[in-house]
């Protein structure tokens, strides 16, 4: 993006309303504070679309885009910054101003530290193929690296010494501390990396910007990286996605593994779309970064208790990501390998299947609300539902956020309230038999109002009512099927507790007398009963 001044764009922003700007495309409502109307960059009818004079900006509260005059003209025309600029110039009654590049300073003091880098990766390089670099050489050979990989990926060897601040006593210090490559000790400078095996860490251009040093004695931390600099943001690099960008094009998705000699191996057997967080941390800005491309992605975790931990905090990161085109899926590496060692021992095909029988979100998340909570019983169910909202609630398209919400319910009935299916053993009570149009009538609403099935489960799991059945086309909203299906609890109710006064009247007869006060209790029920059909018709 080409550098303007900050103070001309803030005052194209002074001088030009975004009411004015937004409202040329898009019909706007005053309402309350804020103006309303039908976001132009998604598909809807009911306005979610806000913008506020004020302060400048719009909001969709359907889809999430969010921004100032400039990022609108350039969405809504599909322009760059410069043209956006020059448009909004122009409406402004502004002179354009020059472009404006980095300052000359600035970008020399880069090219130093991108040199420094540069020399470094080559020092490092020549000593892995040297006699101190063979311990690191043996390894990465043992891990199934050719010499092509290595070249290819620039592996080195950062030997025990100070290698680095030997070589460079020319720099000025203060640069080499900027790079991360050396300390400030007691003793002077020293290197940051010693006796490591060297992975170089690429900006979008092939230069190298950082490294990630792998410990070869067996020490903790496995792996270090050059802590964040000038050049190098942890938070914003992904390894390998230089190498990864136009393959991810290509093949219209992401692979995320959690290593970095994983996305190696991967992107050299089959993969090229693959890439991985810095350290284990996944990051809204690595999201970003891969959906700049689109919005495909295949998280490839290791199947043990920390993949599955990383899996779900990847879903908590994903989740506002999501659009109704994105296709988000997890796939798990099992019996306690990496994509790495499957590679080596079964082959390309065996990771092909792995990465093919991945699982959408959907389902993901789906698995972990039932495999972490209890929902046999009705407190695991309610944590586990409290759980499942939370993960929805991240999406920010609201209507693929009500999509899931449906699905869930759906799933939620069918596989926690197994009433419904005869399996189930349900303590039955005798009812009385229902005529076919009732029949009808529950199986509709059963299938069509799973929160009303979900409420007067029992008493509908005792109708002995084929809930498999086809499903009648009826009209009734739920307020009436919530009426229908309370008045014929009621009824059925009372019809039982009529069975009973009957026996009970019987009994009496035949001499007990003690029935006569259960007679009578059995008599204000039913009283008490018709009285509640009758308010509920009523209303
Ligand atoms: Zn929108």
């Amino acid at each position: 993006m080409a550098k303007y001044d900050r103070n001309f764009t803030d005052e194209l922003r002074e001088r030009l309303s975004i009411v004015d700007i937004v409202g040329r495309k898009v019909p706007l409502v005053k309402k309350g504070q804020n103006y309303w109307g039908c976001c132009p960059f998604h598909n809807e009818k009911t306005p979610s679309f806000s913008v506020n004079e004020d302060k400048g900006f719009y909001h969709c509260f359907g889809c999430g885009e969010h921004g100032d005059i400039i990022s609108f003209v350039m969405k809504s025309e599909n322009v760059d910054f410069r043209t956006a600029i020059t448009e909004l110039s122009a409406q402004a009654g502004l002179k354009m101003p020059d472009y404006k590049p980095k300052p000359a300073e600035q970008v020399e003091k880069e090219n130093t530290y991108f040199q420094i880098m540069e020399s470094a990766c080559d020092i490092y390089q020549k000593k892995l193929y040297e006699q101190d670099g063979s311990i690191a050489l043996e390894y990465i050979k043992k891990r199934g690296f050719s010499d092509e990989m290595i070249k290819k990926y620039r592996i080195g060897y950062a030997p025990k010494n100070n290698i680095i601040t030997n070589k460079f006593v020319n720099i000025k210090q203060d640069n080499l501390l900027a790079t991360g490559m050396c300390r400030r000790g007691d003793f002077g400078l020293y290197d940051f990396f010693k006796d490591k095996l060297m992975f170089p860490i690429f900006n979008a251009h092939d230069k190298v910007v950082a490294f990630s040093g792998r410990s070869l004695d067996g020490s903790e931390p496995k792996y270090i990286n050059t802590t964040d600099t000038e050049l190098f943001h942890k938070r914003k690099t992904i390894f390998g996605f230089n190498f990864a960008r136009d393959a991810i094009h290509r093949a219209n998705r992401s692979i995320i593994v959690e290593g970095q000699i994983d996305a190696i191996q991967m992107q050299c057997h089959g993969f090229p779309e693959t890439v991985a967080p810095l350290g284990t941390a996944l990051t809204e800005d690595h999201i970003t970064i891969l959906c700049k491309s689109n919005r495909n992605l295949v998280f490839c975790f290791d199947g043990d208790a920390a993949g599955q931990k990383a899996a779900a905090r990847a879903c908590d990161i994903v989740m506002p990501f999501l659009r109704d085109t994105s296709e988000v899926k997890f796939a798990f590496v099992t019996g306690g390998k990496d994509p790495d060692e499957i590679l080596k021992t079964s082959g390309e095909s065996a990771m092909h299947k792995i990465i093919d029988s991945a699982i959408p979100i959907v389902d993901f998340l789906w698995n972990l609300a039932n495999a972490g909570f209890t929902v046999s019983t009705p407190g695991g169910r309610t944590r586990a539902e409290k759980f499942l909202k939370q993960k929805i609630d991240k999406i920010t398209d609201l209507d693929l956020r009500s999509e899931y919400e449906h699905e869930y319910d759906s799933r939620k009935f069918n596989a926690w309230h197994k009433w419904k299916k005869s399996s189930q053993k349900v303590q039955k009570i005798d009812l009385p038999q229902i005529d076919d149009i009732t029949k009808n009538t529950i199986v509709f609403i059963v299938n069509t109002y799973p929160e009303i099935a979900e409420r007067y489960g029992d008493f509908l799991a005792n109708l002995n009512i084929d809930f498999e059945s086809p499903v009648p086309e009826m009209n009734m909203d739920e307020k009436s099927a919530e009426k229908y299906v309370v008045s014929l609890k009621l009824q059925k109710y009372i019809e039982y507790l009529q069975k009973e006064k009957k026996d009970l009247t019987l009994k009496l007869l035949s001499g007990e007398e003690n029935t006569k006060s259960k007679i009578i209790e059995i008599e204000e029920k039913i009283l008490d009963a018709q009285q509640k059909i009758d308010t509920l018709i009523s209303i």
